[in-house]
């Protein structure tokens, strides 16, 4: 049986584990061409072979993200090989420090802006043209509830990703003319690496798996999709406003 995305060609960024891994996965066994990004060619592999076992096709990109130049280049070789995109899905992010705004380091703020800011925007920017392209273009950016919840000791991971949300806000007001659909993700606590380094003394048997996380998010790439400019919240499954209490 055809699968929904069927012919369409996805881009995933932080590819090789967890959240990404999964999206990248689901996406491939409805029948999209997988574009993987992530730095860790092992776990990018293993992706591949997983896609390879249930008969769909995935193009790997190791990069570091923190490559513009890359990404730009990325942006061109997709260009030259298919003409457009049809999904996006800018994922990849770090979590830089738990710390009062007052003890962080420069260092460690100038790593985790320029990854889940910078790249993400850079993503975006080499993307949106191709993006425009397509018939019923996707595009997940993956928030965090950090961003509305103002917890001590989040705020540089919190405004990276409120940062996030603007730009797609934006984006979406650029584009609604367009078939082009683009929100951002809340995927809630999920059980994977990042959250084991945030919250090291949780049990992760209590969490959801990026496997039933990413089943929730699948849906935003489909072409029936209506919505654009919001913010999907995986754990209500559904999207809220951003004048919505949470
Ligand atoms: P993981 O840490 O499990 O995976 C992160 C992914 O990003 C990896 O594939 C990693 O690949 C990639 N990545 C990190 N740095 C770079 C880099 N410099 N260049 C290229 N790729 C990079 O994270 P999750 O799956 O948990 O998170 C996915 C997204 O969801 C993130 O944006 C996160 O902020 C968000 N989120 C997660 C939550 C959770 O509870 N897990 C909750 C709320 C939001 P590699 O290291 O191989 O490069």
């Amino acid at each position: 049986m055809a699968g929904a995305l069927e012919g369409r060609v996805a881009l995933v960024t932080g590819a090789s584990r967890g959240i990404g891994y999964h999206l990248a996965l689901r996406l491939a066994s409805e029948g999209a061409h997988v574009i993987a990004v992530a730095r860790t060619v092992g776990g990018l592999e293993e992706l591949d072979d997983a896609i390879k076992a249930q008969g769909g096709a995935a193009t790997l990109v190791p990069l570091d993200l923190l490559d513009m130049d890359g990404i730009d280049r990325l942006g061109g070789a997709i260009d030259e090989r298919w003409g457009k995109l049809d999904i996006l899905i800018a994922n990849a992010g770090m979590l830089g420090v738990l710390s009062p705004i007052g003890h962080i380091q420069a260092k460690v703020y100038d790593k985790t802006m320029r990854l889940n800011v910078d790249s993400t925007w850079r993503v975006i920017r080499a993307t949106d043209l191709l993006l425009r392209r397509s018939d019923a273009g996707r595009a997940v950016v993956m928030s965090s509830g950090a961003a509305h919840s103002a917890k001590a000791y989040w705020g540089l991971y919190a405004a990276s990703k409120a940062a996030c949300e603007a730009f797609v806000k934006s984006w979406a007001n650029e584009t609604r003319s367009l078939p082009l659909r683009v929100n951002s993700v809340n995927p809630g606590a999920t059980r994977t690496a990042m959250r084991a380094l945030a919250m090291p003394g949780e049990d992760p048997q209590t969490l959801p798996s990026p496997a039933e996380v990413a089943e929730k998010i699948l849906p935003l790439t489909f072409a029936g999709l209506a919505e654009t400019g919001r913010l999907f919240d995986v754990r209500q499954n559904r999207f809220l406003t951003y004048r919505d209490p949470e």
